[in-house]
């Protein structure tokens, strides 16, 4: 069995991780929790979102996610009109029906996630108790969850953290004599997933456990050896339960790029005490496979210029391969939240002077925007076309969600996000 080496505390982080943080409140421009159902409910394959909600959350979710017409859909929207208190209990009522009905159409279903939204309807629905009793009443074929993707409460990528955090619970226990085991934790295309399973077997890391699961009956277990590796920096309720469920993250940047890879795969490596140089022999080749297919793009992105509006929460690790590998100019940084102790080796990474921002005043970034510039924007859906009307050239920010874009095969493909819209823009000006 190996003996797992002790955790040290988060190293203080080092260089850039003092960077003063223009915090600012204000007006968002941001897509709510909801948009996560797209990528979960592709991942967890035996799952089904139901969003209790208005005709604009079936609205924002339909057309995020038309792609589905030709499979059985795994999410839909139970719309709770206007009502007043006294009508409650028949939305209680209501909602049995529908997942009542639900349920005995489609057998296929084994975890259910009731998923709140906020208009004031919603609101004064206790989902958490329709969950349990709902649970209740289908155990144990099905499970049901609840978790909040309110716009009030949540950006995007925020609705795959209140996801996870639902399912943390329902983790088996793994005992404090269970042999050491790594979580990865965020929902990864199975194809990166894939090949971040064959890296920790031929490093001789194992047994690895992704979470979320493929399969709702696969859940990983938890306890006190359970070490984890987060894969996205969005987790950071996700990452508390599983502390409180006794495990340990691991500390490192985000496996983007052939660094952020290297070394969010180092961190597991000194865990499992692998010999470095079976480390070097295993990434070397495939470090050099990803600085290889960077090089195409370098030419076509070094010096330029970049601002990031606040959106996915993965500007900071973003921010740092662009800068580190392919030599951007980071203009300003924004990002929703800015998890100190999470993104600590990312900050340390970044380059001097680098301007960060958390939360958002719109109108003010887009003064700082305009007066900056920059070669690049990378912002929502909703930011986008008006900046592009006024002459800016811009990415959005939650392609870099919906796309495979970590590990050391994913790296050329990353950099293509960023070198496109830019090809595109001088195609327009020739
Ligand atoms: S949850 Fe709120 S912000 Fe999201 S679509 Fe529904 S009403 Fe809009």
């Amino acid at each position: 069995m190996i003996a797992l080496k002790p955790i040290p505390a988060t190293a203080p982080a080092a260089g850039c991780a003092d960077l003063p943080v223009l915090r600012e409140r204000g007006q968002r421009e941001v897509f709510c929790g909801l948009t996560g159902i797209i990528w979960l409910h592709r991942k967890i394959q035996d799952a089904f979102f139901l969003v209790v909600g208005s005709r604009t959350c079936a609205h924002l979710i339909q057309s995020a996610a038309g792609v589905m017409i030709f499979a059985e859909p795994r999410f839909a929207t139970a719309i709770i009109d206007e009502r007043d208190l006294a009508g409650l209990a028949d939305a209680n009522a209501e909602l049995d029906r529908v997942v009542t009905r639900l349920l005995e159409r489609r057998p296929d279903i084994r975890l259910l996630f009731l998923v709140g939204s906020c208009p004031s309807e919603v609101i004064k629905l206790d989902l958490s108790r329709a969950a349990a009793r709902l649970s209740h009443s289908f155990s144990p074929r099905v499970r049901v969850l609840n978790y909040s993707g309110s716009g009030i409460e949540t950006t995007f990528t925020q609705g795959e953290d209140a996801c996870l955090a639902s399912l943390v619970p329902e983790l088996p226990m793994a005992s404090a004599e269970a042999a050491p085991a790594l979580l990865v934790v965020g929902a990864l295309a199975d194809v990166v997933e894939d090949q971040m399973q064959r890296l920790f077997d031929e490093l001789a890391i194992g047994p690895v456990h992704f979470f979320p699961p493929r399969r709702s009956d696969r859940l990983p277990p938890v306890g006190p050896t359970t070490r984890f590796l987060l894969a996205q920096p969005f987790l950071a309720d996700t990452a508390r339960a599983l502390e409180e469920r006794g495990a340990a993250r691991l500390a490192a940047p985000f496996p983007l790029g052939a660094e952020g890879t290297t070394a969010w795969l180092q961190a597991a490596a000194t865990a499992w005490g692998t010999n470095p140089a079976r480390f070097r022999e295993v990434t070397a080749p495939r470090i050099e496979r990803a600085r290889r297919a960077l090089e195409r793009y370098r030419g076509e992105l070094e010096g330029k210029r970049i601002f990031f509006f606040p959106d996915s929460q993965l500007e900071v690790p973003l921010a740092r391969f662009l800068a580190r590998e392919l030599g951007m100019k980071l203009v300003e940084v924004g990002t929703p939240f800015l998890h100190r102790q999470h993104l600590a080796a990312e900050l340390a990474l970044l380059p001097a002077g680098t301007m960060l921002s958390e939360g958002q005043h719109l109108e003010r970034q887009l003064d700082r925007c305009r007066a900056a510039l920059p070669d690049l924007v990378v912002c929502g859906l909703g930011l986008a076309n008006p900046l592009e009307a006024e002459g800016m050239t811009t990415k959005w920010s939650i392609e870099l969600v919906f796309t495979p874009i970590q590990g050391y095969d994913q790296t050329g493909d990353l950099a293509e996000l960023f070198a496109r819209p830019l090809k595109r823009r001088a195609r327009l000006v020739a």
